[in-house]
Formats: structure tokens, sequence, C-alpha cells
């Protein structure tokens, strides 16, 4: 029987840990959960107190005859404190980590330093009575009086310093009229808006039958009180963006509000001059750019009923809206939306949660969902609707994959094929422009063969092996190794090595193959100053370039008519990263980098160049056949245990001390062994412990193991059980435990 209540009693910031100890009383025990606001007997005196309850357990803190009894649940509503407190309470329990931590994600920070105020000046009387008053005063010719009292007749409350300067009034005017309990001055809080003044005069658009379809099946549901989640599968262009806003605007008529995610990169003044056309002053954005005081002000704007629509990315998610209708993710598949920092969060998952509590629906959006959500939505958990056509029928690129390979034969060792050169040469003539993609996030190094292709894999896993300085080919799940051969076990060439290529390599080799060629380079070098993202982005759509290069950055967002060409120049470097998702990535990077030509009224070309032109990830990328990918993608996942069809789990523990490290990572595999033979946990396979892809960072050891079962829920009660195994081992002291659901970029 969980008998004690942790409680807080503030919610401002800093002082979220510290939370008091009240015994639930006997008839209270089925209605006190995380995020109930009680009543409860504080201090001394015992005065009545509201608090949140974060936390309910078994054992209590303190001496049992001093602690005192919740004298009952707060009524009045459930304010949208405890529903954040309740999310952050499911957050702990999904994906570890302490309460103080969840807290601290899910609540807005206050910010009671840097707080603008104005004073502003109003009437204290009736106009009525005002009015009255001005008349005898312009009688008897109190001109100053006369003047303000008439202004605010018209006006009410005025800024204080609009007043002195506008209408000549002075202080002591001011003055003399509140003593008379004409006036009064009040303060109130300024906000500060990111929105800019957008003309407001946006073409409506009328939807197309497809949209028309989509935003039906959800507002059907909604109108009858059903919120489900859906899944919206459109290319890019197909309107999607327009779908949401429809939607928005029918459960904002139903004053309900709306939190919209888009990744932050993609987070552009484009999209968010369409959603001020249609909801105005009504709509804020949250950005990484943002100060925390600007961030908290537009958290303050939401709960007191200022807005109706948030857009941002990941943590807008905890904007305190009291009366939810709707949460939209857009690009749901994006890797931005899982938390890098405990506690681990997906917000896809965290946002259905809310949506929940709150009584709202979820859209999910993406041209290539991930592989989670559509499995999820053939399993019947998510509704699938469809957008089969682009816009104005616009057909999609035109793709060709070039074999690398072969352009080794052929005895040309850049990185530009002959083909691309060709095309990109014929481009420029035309004066039309051209996009290069470099997936960068292969740099950890993968051993393929330049030969034929081949790429050293775990015989165990399944995945990319890396290489490592020492010359060994290693492997990060379970910590297999092997020497980096000398020469391909496929071919017998010598051609086998660690696969490297850089954005500014590639700008220089352009540069020197098209010295007329204007290029533009951007990846993390060139963004990192303020603006730098956009200064680029709209050079490039100005035609001040003639050729772009870039990592993953520039495949999102931006339209950009004249661009006719988009060269993938190495498909395979997120092709054998080491990690089970490397295809599903390729996949949507490929189909996003191609969404990038013929936008405009040109058609488009793609050209893919790979050393693995026959894997099913590049040639489906190439015909654009996303269910083929699903089916194919979905049978080797399940052959393998990997989510959507099996959970995984990781555990980092990360000390300065390599042998303490060590000793700890083996500490919990033994106990997970041991749990194991005592069949206390059926169906578990544990793969490690082994060095983490990043074995040390700032001179922090880090060390894994991977926990896969079918069940999710199983895999909660190992990190349970985990967790109170380590709070209660000395040797757990010196290190730092994290879990990791479903991984999605490793640790
Ligand atoms: P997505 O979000 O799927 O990439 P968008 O909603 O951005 O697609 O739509 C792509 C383009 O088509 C935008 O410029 C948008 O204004 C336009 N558009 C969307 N729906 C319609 C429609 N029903 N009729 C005409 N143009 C539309
Ligand atoms: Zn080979
Ligand atoms: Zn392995």
């Amino acid at each position: 029987m969980a008998g004690y209540a942790n409680i807080i009693i503030d919610i401002s910031h800093e002082k979220l840990d510290k939370t008091f100890q009240y015994r639930i009383p006997e008839a209270l025990q089925k209605e006190i959960t995380i995020g109930t606001q009680v009543e409860i007997p504080f201090g001394n005196g015992n005065r009545k107190m509201a608090g949140y309850v974060v936390g309910i357990t078994d054992t209590p803190e303190y001496d049992v005859a001093k602690t005192k009894e919740i004298l009952g649940i707060w009524e009045g509503g459930v304010p949208i404190e405890s529903q954040l407190i309740a999310l952050a309470g499911w957050m702990r329990e999904h994906y570890g980590g302490t309460m103080i931590q969840a807290l601290k994600t899910a609540l807005p920070i206050k910010q009671r330093a840097n707080e603008k105020k104005q004073r502003f000046v109003e009437l204290s009387i009736s106009p009525e009575e005002a009015c009255v008053l001005l008349e005898l005063w312009e009688k008897k010719h109190y001109t100053a009086r006369a003047r303000l009292l008439e202004a605010l007749l018209e006006e009410s409350p005025i800024p204080y310093e609009e007043i002195a300067v506008k209408l000549n009034g002075s202080v002591a005017v001011i003055r003399a009229l509140k003593k008379m309990g004409v006036v009064r001055v009040v303060e109130k809080r300024l906000y500060r808006s990111p929105v800019h003044e957008y003309a407001q005069e946006g073409r409506r658009i009328s939807l197309n039958e497809g949209q028309q379809a989509a935003v039906d099946a959800v507002w059907k549901d909604w109108r009858q009180g059903v919120r489900r989640t859906y899944l919206l599968h459109g290319v890019t262009g197909s309107g999607k963006t327009a779908v949401y806003i429809d939607l928005i605007e029918h459960v904002v008529k139903a004053g309900k509000q709306a939190i919209v995610l888009i990744p932050e990169i993609a987070l552009t003044y484009q999209t968010v001059e369409r959603f001020y056309q249609r909801f105005g002053g009504k709509v804020s954005i949250l950005n990484s750019k943002m100060s925390a005081g600007e961030r908290f002000d537009q958290f303050e704007r939401a709960s007191q009923g200022d807005l109706d629509v948030m857009i941002g990315p990941r943590s807008a998610l905890f904007t305190p809206f009291s009366n939810l209708g709707i949460i939209i993710i857009d690009e749901e598949h994006e890797n931005s939306y899982k938390s890098e920092t405990q506690p681990r969060y997906h917000a896809r998952e965290t946002a259905i949660a809310r949506a929940n509590m709150a009584g709202a629906s979820v859209v999910l959006g993406s041209a290539t969902p991930s592989i989670d959500s559509y499995y999820k939505a053939e399993q019947g958990e998510y509704v699938l609707l469809k957008l089969e056509k682009r816009i104005e029928e616009k057909p999609l690129p035109k793709c060709e994959i070039v074999d690398l390979r072969e352009e080794l034969k052929q005895g040309n060792r850049s990185i530009l094929s002959v083909r691309l050169q060709e095309m990109m040469e014929q481009r420029f003539r035309d004066g039309q422009q051209v996009m290069l993609f470099l997936n960068r996030r292969g740099v950890a190094g993968f051993i393929s063969c330049r030969s034929c292709g081949h790429v050293m894999k775990c015989p165990h896993c399944d995945i990319s092996l890396s290489q490592h300085n020492n010359g060994k080919a290693i492997c990060h799940y379970c910590g297999y190794e092997e020497p980096v051969p000398q020469v391909c076990p496929e071919c017998g060439s010598g051609y086998i090595c660690g696969f490297k290529a850089g954005t500014q390599k590639i700008e220089e080799m352009v540069k020197k193959r098209f010295p007329e060629a204007r290029a533009l380079r951007m990846d993390f070098d060139t963004t990192r100053r303020k603006d730098a993202y956009e200064k680029i982005l709209s050079a490039f759509s100005n035609r001040e370039a003639d050729v772009l290069i870039g990592t993953q950055m520039i495949v999102k967002g931006h339209d950009f008519p004249y661009v006719t060409l988009v060269g993938v120049l190495a498909a395979d470097m997120s092709l054998h990263v080491g990690d089970y998702r490397a295809t599903e990535r390729t996949f949507q990077l490929i189909t996003q980098a191609a969404g990038r030509a013929g936008r405009g009224k040109l058609p488009g070309e793609v050209v893919i160049q790979t050393y693995s032109p026959d894997h099913y990830g590049i040639q489906l990328a190439k015909s654009q056949e996303y269910e083929a990918f699903y089916q194919t993608e979905v049978a080797y996942r399940a052959l393998m245990g990997y989510p959507p069809c099996g959970q995984m789990l990781v555990m980092l523990v990360a000390s300065e001390d390599e042998m303490t490290a060590a000793l700890s990572i083996e500490l919990l595999a033994g106990k997970i062994r041991q749990a194991k033979e005592h069949g206390k946990v059926a169906g578990l396979s544990v793969i490690g412990p082994a060095n983490a892809s990043v074995a040390k960072a700032k001179d922090v050891y880090r060390k894994v193991i991977y926990l896969k079962h079918k069940d999710y829920k199983e895999l909660i009660k190992v990190k349970d059980a985990l967790e109170q195994f380590i709070a209660l081992h000395r040797e757990f002291a010196k290190v730092t435990v994290q879990f990791d659901f479903n991984p999605m970029n490793g640790f």
C-alpha cells in the first residue's frame, strides 16, 4: 500500500527539487496520483496550502509520527500545472532518470528576473460619471485634466509614458486625478512577441479532394468526441501543411488550442507566415535562439489564453495550454524529436501521452513516415491517412543511380562521377541550379571496399563495424572486434579502407572542376554564426550561386524553383552507420534530397552515387516506393528483433575512471544475467557490455549494454529493478547511469 506522497509547493524552477512528504489518508488512496493538486497543512501554524503530488511511495522519509496528513484534494478543476506534472511522472516512468529532471523538462521555467513591466493609467469611475465630470471641468477650463479624461473615455488604459508624450499631461495631473479616485495606475507585464507582423492578407487556398478527405476524417472523429492518433502520409508538396492549418482552424473555433511541432531547421519564415496569415497574433513560436525570458513569456501568454497556436521544436510540446485540442507533429520521422538528455523522451510518444491526458487528437505527418509509426498504423494503433498526389500534380523528379565501383574501374577517383559532372555542366550552361548533398553522419568511419562495395559487418548484430585508430573494426552494440583486413574478404582487392569525405573537400573539387560556377557551402562550420543559415539559403534562393554543397541541413524547408539537379554524393555514408536504423535514415534522406529538385516549373533530376547500388534501401528510394521499402525493412527488423518488432533498452554507464566504469557495467550485466537465470525475465536478450560508439568523451569513459525484449513494459520493469539496484549499491556512487529506450542516435 503506497502511503506517502512527495509534494512540491512552489512551482518555480529553483524550488522543484524541494519536496515535502505527507501521509495519504486511507480514503484518498485511489484518487491521489502524480500531478494531483492537494490541500496540505504547512509550517508551524499549519497554514492551509496547495501543493502538487510528484511522487508516491511506501517508504516514509521522516519520523512517521511527525508526518502530517494530506487534508484533501484541492477543488476547482485540474490546473494545467497538474497535467504537466502528471506528464513529467509519465516521462520518468517511461524513460528513467529522476523526477526533478522530468519536472524541469515539462514545466515552463519561470524567469522572475528581467520581467518587463509597464505602467498604465485607467479610469476607476464609470464612463457616465466621467462624462459628467468632463463637462464640469471643461466649463471650469481645467484644460489639462479635461484632456486626460477625454482621452481615457476614448481608450482606457493608456500607457503612462504616452500620457506624458502625446497628451502633454504632467505627472502632477495624473496624481491629482488619482487622489480624487478618478483614475488608478496599474502595472502590467509586457510580453515580447517573437512573431513579426506579417501581411495578413493571405491567399486563402481551398483544399483539394484528398486534403479535404484527410481533414474530414480527423474532424468527424473529433466532433464526436473521439480522440485518436493519425498518421498523414503524403509526399513533399502534397499539401500537408494546408491540412494542418485547416484542422487547427476547426479546433480553435471550438475553443481549444493547438501545438505544432516542426524540426527547428524547418521552422522558416515561410512556414510561420502561413500560420500567421490564418491565426494572426494568436500564433507564437519557440526556438532555441530565444532567451529563457522570451521563451517563458510565450508560455505565459499561452497559459493566460492570449494564444491559440504554438509552433516550435520538441520543447513546444510543454506549452501550458489549458484547453489543448490537437497536437500536430510535422516530419514525424525526424531524429530531433528524440531528446539527447535525460529524460531521453521521444516527442511523439510524449505527445500522445499528453493528448490522452488533455483529451486532444494527435496528427503525425511525413513524406517518409518512421518505420515505427507506419507499423503502429498497420497494427491499427494509429489511423493512416494518405495524400497521394502532389499539388498541381507536379511529377516527382527522375532518379538515377551511379555505381561508384564502375567509376573506379574506369579510373575516375573523384567523388563526382562522370555522369554527375556532365549533368552539372549542362545545368550551369542553362543557368539552372544544382544541390550537392553529403550525409556526414557516417563520419565514424565504416569499412568498405571501393572495388566491390563490400562492407564489414558484425556477425552477431548485422550492423556495420567501425574503424578505430588501433586498427580494429568494432561493433558498437555487442563489442565484437576483428582487425581491419588488408585485402577485401570478398574480392581480394586492396581497396578496402575506412570511408571519409567532407563538404569542404568537395567544395574544393567543385571549384577546381567548374571554376566559373559560383559555389556556396553549408555545413556545421559555415553555420555557426547566428543567421548564417538563413543568409546562405536566401543567397542561394536569390540565385547568387549556382551550386549549394551541404550536409542534411540543405534538404529541408526552402523552395528553390531553379534547382533542377540534386546529387546525393555518397549514399553509403548513412547506409553503413553502425545503427539498426541506418537504412531507414538513408531512405528518408534520399527522398528528402530528391524532394528539393523540380519544385518550380522546370522538371527535376536526381543522381544517387553509391557503392551499393543493389541495396534495397537505395533501389526503393530511387523508385520512391515507400510501401515496398516499409515491408522489406519490417521483415528485416522482425528477423533481428529490432524495433518496432522488438523493443530495445540501452544502459550507459559513464565514469572518469575507466576501471570504475568497467566494473559497474559488469555488475549490472551480472545482475541482469542472474535475474535471467532465475527465469525472471523470460525472452530478454542481453547484448554486450561494450564500449559506447563514443567510447570516451571529455575524459569520461562510456560503456553500454543493450537489452532486447518483445514487450516495452517488461523493459520498463527491468529498468525499475535496475534503478533500485543502483540506488542500493555504493559502487554506483561514482558513475552516472542513463537509460535510453529504442535509441535513435545512440550513445
Ligand atoms: P507539404 O507540407 O506536404 O510539403 P504544402 O502544404 O507546403 O505541402 O503545400 C505545397 C505548396 O502547395 C504550398 O505552396 C501550398 O501553398 C500549395 N498548396 C497546398 N494546398 C493547395 C491547394 N489545395 N491548392 C493550391 N495550392 C495548394
Ligand atoms: Zn572487395
Ligand atoms: Zn555486434
